[in-house]
């Protein structure tokens, strides 16, 4: 007996990245797993999950479209009975100078970073408060933290998710359910690639690559993060060990931010 087998698992931005080992770790460890993206290419991630002999499926959903997150919970429940555990991770990032940030991109940003995960945390809620209780997971980030420049969007998104995350874990306490967040600190995925570029030609002049392995000096364990880095701390915090702890943001980040 796996520990999350019978139970079923939400991944939003499941399709790539973080969002992906997150998925691919409570797969091998028993969960049903239902991945939600953006994109077409998300039943290609459950087909892959399922290539290994997990149990996976792949719904398009766009997390800032309340219709589509209703029918995304539909759909888990309809197939698998229940949700226990919804990993909020769907998320995007844009870096400009304070006078170039445009009004869409501020909106865009905390649409799916904020307002997604949110719309997400609420119609998990419903189906676990009827369910006997639930694991909420909310990705935040070290700019939870720490705000770092060209990103005043961003960082307000993601302090917004651990603002959110202590106000509903007080909600549905005694419910059984438990909502925690997590701050990822420099992780290696396609966002990486973004920042390495944007933020290493506005910053100074960069060779590809060059920014984020400077940052990378930061970090007291001196190497960038893996998903699977932040997989195992998902897992612990959906796992029964966890059961006591709720209203929490943790780092993981190599040690990065010690705060
Ligand atoms: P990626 O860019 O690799 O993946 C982001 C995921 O979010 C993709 O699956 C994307 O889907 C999905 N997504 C974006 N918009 C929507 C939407 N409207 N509805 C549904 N899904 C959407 O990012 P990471 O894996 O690096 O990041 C995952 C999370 O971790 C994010 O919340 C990010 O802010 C956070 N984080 C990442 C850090 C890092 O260093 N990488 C550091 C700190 C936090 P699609 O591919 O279909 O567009």
């Amino acid at each position: 007996m796996q520990r999350f087998t019978g139970k079923t698992v939400v991944v939003t931005g499941g399709n790539k990245g973080i969002g992906l080992a997150i998925a691919d770790r409570f797969g091998s460890e028993g969960a049903n797993v239902v991945i939600a993206s953006f994109e077409a290419n998300v039943e290609e991630a459950a087909a892959g999950l399922r290539a290994k002999g997990m149990t996976a499926i792949g719904v398009v959903c766009d997390v800032t479209k309340r219709s589509d997150v209703v029918a995304l919970y539909n759909t888990a429940v309809q197939r698998f009975g229940t949700v226990d555990v919804s990993v909020q991770n769907a998320g995007i990032i844009t870096i400009a100078r304070v006078e170039d940030l445009t009004e869409q991109e501020w909106d865009a940003t905390m649409d799916v970073n904020t307002k997604g995960a949110f719309l997400c945390c609420q119609e998990a809620i419903r189906r676990m408060r009827s369910n006997g209780g639930g694991r909420l997971i909310n990705i935040a980030s070290g700019q939870a933290r720490d705000g770092f420049i060209y990103t005043p969007h961003y960082a307000a998104s993601k302090f917004g998710v651990m603002g959110m995350t202590q106000s509903l874990a007080k909600e549905v306490a005694l419910d059984g359910i438990t909502v925690n967040a997590i701050c990822p600190g420099i992780i290696r995925t396609d966002m990486w690639d973004y920042n390495d570029r944007v933020w290493g030609e506005m910053l100074g002049d960069y060779e590809p690559g060059e920014l984020m392995e400077s940052w990378v000096q930061n970090i007291p364990m001196k190497r960038a993060g893996e998903g699977k880095d932040v997989a195992g701390l998902i897992a612990f915090l959906a796992s029964a060990d966890a059961d006591y702890i709720t209203g929490q943001t943790i780092n993981v980040d190599g040690g990065l931010i010690m705060s």
